[in-house]
């Protein structure tokens, strides 16, 4: 977290819910729980630490961003104030002894006499008796305290926790943002970055991370020519090929190779439909673009993009990940 930068600018894409916090600040209205919600990877956490720090800045006067150096300041960016607390998942949940802990925290006087902001992290995955116990506080909150949750997926939430917090949204940051993030910040090659930020789906943090991971490159030229090859082959061979993908393979990885596979049949979609290059990602893969782009009609690749984010619905909702990756190649093989 770099507090030198204004409350918000250190996030990319997400003026709505800059604007939203910074007017709680400004109109000296902050509710005493505030869900930050959205995809993972768009600068939530970051958002929630840069808020506490505004809320507890004794050197930023009547602007709305911390001033990056008071002695508030100091603590929140080494992780040690007193009053500026992070709860995250142990294990795969927030465990009910981890919620009793914070309500016991937040029952004392605020060490440096300002706002004590609880943040917890991943407050979707909680079971139902952690967010029973934490509903209590929420509809019975300390003065002086907020909690800031953060969530990707509010259908595992319950309704009534929702209810008691101010919902602030996170959006999918457009990939040009990304796209201009990576070249001006990182000095990532512009050609690369069109294609990461293709591929990172709307998030800066999925973005940031492929940038150093080598095994990306290697997998999307594989799973691009292995489905390029399946072309006119036997029903067995392209379930082989689809198991290969799909069995024991873990949900990031199944979302991995299903944003490579968009992305394909997305540029051939785009090479069809305008003979531009413009906007194509995979550049280096050209001229496999230009040839299979002339043998598929535009209905065709809209089958198959159909296909990838019914693949992704479905995966969503837990359905068996064999089942679906066998549908979608055959989707995708043999929808000529
Ligand atoms: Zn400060």
């Amino acid at each position: 977290m770099d507090l030198q930068e204004p409350l918000h600018s250190g996030i990319v894409g997400q003026d709505y819910a800059q604007r939203m916090l910074a007017n709680t600040i400004k109109r000296k209205r902050v509710p005493h729980a505030i869900l930050l919600w959205g995809p993972v990877g768009t600068g939530k956490l970051s958002l929630a630490w840069s808020y506490a720090a505004a809320l507890n800045c004794t050197g930023r006067g009547e602007s709305v961003s911390a001033c990056g150096s008071c002695p508030s300041c100091h603590a929140i960016a080494t992780q040690n104030h007193p009053d500026v607390r992070l709860t995250e998942p142990d294990g795969q949940y927030i465990k009910i002894d981890q919620i009793r802990d914070v309500i016991e925290a937040v029952s004392y006087r605020s060490y440096f006499g300002g706002w004590k902001v609880w943040i917890l992290r991943h407050a979707d995955r909680m079971r139902d008796e952690a967010a029973n116990s934490l509903l209590r506080v929420l509809e019975d909150p300390p003065a002086g305290t907020v909690f800031l949750l953060t969530a990707e997926n509010l259908y595992s939430m319950l309704p009534t926790v929702i209810s008691r917090c101010r919902l602030v949204r996170f959006n999918p940051v457009p990939q040009r943002e990304i796209e201009s993030l990576l070249i001006d910040r990182r000095g990532v090659p512009p050609e690369k970055a069109r294609l990461l930020s293709v591929l990172c789906g709307g998030s800066v943090g999925a973005a940031l991370e492929a940038c150093s991971d080598e095994s990306l490159e290697d997998e999307r030229v594989a799973l691009i020519q292995g489905i390029r090859d399946l072309a006119g082959k036997p029903v067995w061979e392209v379930l082989d090929a689809s198991a290969r993908v799909g069995d024991g393979a873990k949900r990031a990885s199944l979302d991995r190779s299903l944003r490579i596979l968009e992305c394909w049949y997305r540029d051939l979609l785009v090479y069809r439909t305008t003979r531009g290059e413009d906007s194509i990602a995979n550049l280096d893969m050209l001229d496999q673009i230009r040839s299979d782009a002339k043998k598929c009609s535009v209905a065709d690749l809209l089958t198959r993009l159909k296909g990838i984010s019914e693949a992704r619905m479905q995966l969503a909702a837990n359905a068996n990940a064999g089942l679906v990756m066998d549908n979608l190649f055959m989707t995708l093989v043999t929808s000529d």
